[in-house]
């Protein structure tokens, strides 16, 4: 399955198009402005709708995936899960480095 945004209560604030792992959540600024989800993409994770503050993500009953497209989403999933993973290991990585040059400093000016 997929979901669909109700247009209506959706305020455009970008954050289930900021959380969807297959970039399948798109901003148009030309007409209404507006977030539109393309089911074709959609893994049915349910990132976007954990994070809407409006509860207008729904699910699309309608959309049946085609067994291909719905393979390549999730695929394009892993590959964002992977990125995503390289990076919290870089942050924390980085921390930890911080944290032992503020702890050795310390030693040092005692
Ligand atoms: S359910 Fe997941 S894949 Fe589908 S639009 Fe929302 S975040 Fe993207
Ligand atoms: S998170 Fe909800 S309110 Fe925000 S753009 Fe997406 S659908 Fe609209």
């Amino acid at each position: 399955m997929a979901v669909r945004i109700e247009l209506e209560p959706c305020i455009n604030c970008g954050l289930c198009r900021r959380a969807c792992p297959t970039d399948t959540i798109h901003f148009f600024t030309t007409g209404r402005r507006t977030h539109v989800i393309d089911p074709a993409g959609c893994i049915d994770c349910d990132r976007c709708v954990q994070v809407c503050p409006e509860d207008c993500i729904v699910p699309n009953v309608e959309y049946v995936h085609d067994p291909v497209e719905l393979a390549a989403a999730k695929e394009q999933a892993k590959v964002w899960a992977g990125r995503q993973n390289r990076l919290r290991r870089a942050v924390r990585e980085r921390a930890m480095t911080a944290a032992r040059t503020v702890a050795a400093t310390a030693s040092d000016a005692r």
